[in-house]
């Protein structure tokens, strides 16, 4: 339970609590399961052949069974400019359906805390740099990715809105852009780091140059996902409020920058081509993060480390990485 006006301080304990990570296979949640395993609690995963989260009965059902006193809400259909672009209708739908299960299912069975993932495209496609959490509905969303932001922003709205009528500890996270082990290499669907990663990595062993999307010059900040899960740690226990919370690095990189960046990585030698037949998106996307710094947490990973320990992370998984779809 919450203090009125939505705010607490004092820490919430992990330890021996079940705590259900939903969306435990990808990226992201296996980056928080991999985390909590150092705090004490009672991990809890179900695959999605069991359950499938756009099923409400199915989500009641395995809730009220499975009792998790703590719920880290990471599931969700992701994916870059062009998978959002094409596919709007399934990243509302799903998105939606998984969020408004998860959530309410929380409420009914008492759930003590619950975290919402979100992310960074909530913000108004030319929002003020960087984005404080009041930039939120203030302006027009990014078109290339507005399904998912509306999706996002409804869950993280939801989130907010049980606590106010009834009082449940649900907390809203809005992490930048995220790479990590575990990501998506798919081309058409994933996101710039895994995407230029993967043809990187092709590039290299043909002799060709990196293809980059665009013009190279939208600028992006980029978070490693263990820095994510060290976040979604310290929010559990140390965040209680209504408005959702900032998690990225402070930093942001030119997409051309980059490219360079990972070419070297992966020794690619003839140089980077621009399609510029494909978009770019929004000019520039950098997190105010002064909210959580102010709390006392800070990312650690360095760019150029978290980049060459995820290329050799693809390089050894290339076979089973290239062909996920997210
Ligand atoms: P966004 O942050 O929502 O725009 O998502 P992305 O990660 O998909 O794209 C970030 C930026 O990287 C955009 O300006 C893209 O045009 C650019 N980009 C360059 N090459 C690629 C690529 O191969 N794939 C993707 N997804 N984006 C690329």
């Amino acid at each position: 339970m919450v203090t009125e006006g939505g705010s607490s301080t004092a820490p919430f304990d992990l330890a021996g609590r079940r705590v259900w990570v939903a969306g435990h296979r990808g990226m992201v949640g296996s980056a928080v399961a991999r985390r909590l395993t150092e705090t004490g609690c009672q991990i809890q995963t179900v695959n999605h052949a069991e359950l499938d989260l756009r099923d409400q009965a199915g989500v009641n059902d395995w809730m009220a069974f499975h009792r998790p006193e703590v719920v880290v809400l990471a599931a969700a259909r992701v994916g870059g400019i062009q998978a959002n672009a094409t596919r709007p209708a399934d990243f509302l739908y799903d998105n939606l359906a998984i969020q408004t299960n998860v959530i309410h299912a929380a409420y009914r069975l008492g759930v003590r805390k619950l975290l919402f993932l979100g992310s960074s495209c909530i913000y108004p496609g030319r929002a003020p740099q960087p984005m404080g959490e009041d930039a939120l509905l203030t302006g027009p969303l990014e078109p290339t990715n507005e399904a998912y932001a509306i999706a996002k922003i409804a869950g993280l709205k939801m989130a907010a809105a049980y606590r106010r009528q009834y009082g449940c500890d649900f907390i809203s996270a809005m992490p930048t852009n995220l790479y990590g082990p575990g990501d998506n290499f798919d081309l058409e669907a994933s996101h710039v780091i895994p995407a230029l990663m993967r043809k990187a990595y092709e590039a290299h062993a043909s002799g060709g140059s990196l293809e980059v999307w665009g013009t190279g010059t939208p600028r992006r900040e980029f978070l490693h996902v263990d820095d994510l899960a060290d976040a979604c740690v310290f929010l559990l226990a140390h965040y209680s409020a209504d408005e959702p919370i900032n998690v990225g690095t402070g930093e942001d990189i030119a997409i051309g920058e980059l490219a360079r960046m990972i070419a070297e990585i992966a020794g690619v030698e003839a140089g980077l081509s621009f399609r510029s037949d494909k978009p770019d998106g929004s000019p520039r996307k950098l997190l105010d993060v002064g909210r959580l710094t102010a709390l006392g947490w800070r990312a650690k990973t360095p760019l150029r480390d978290g980049l060459a320990e995820t290329y050799r992370w693809f390089e050894t998984h290339y076979d089973s990485a290239r062909l996920r779809v997210g």
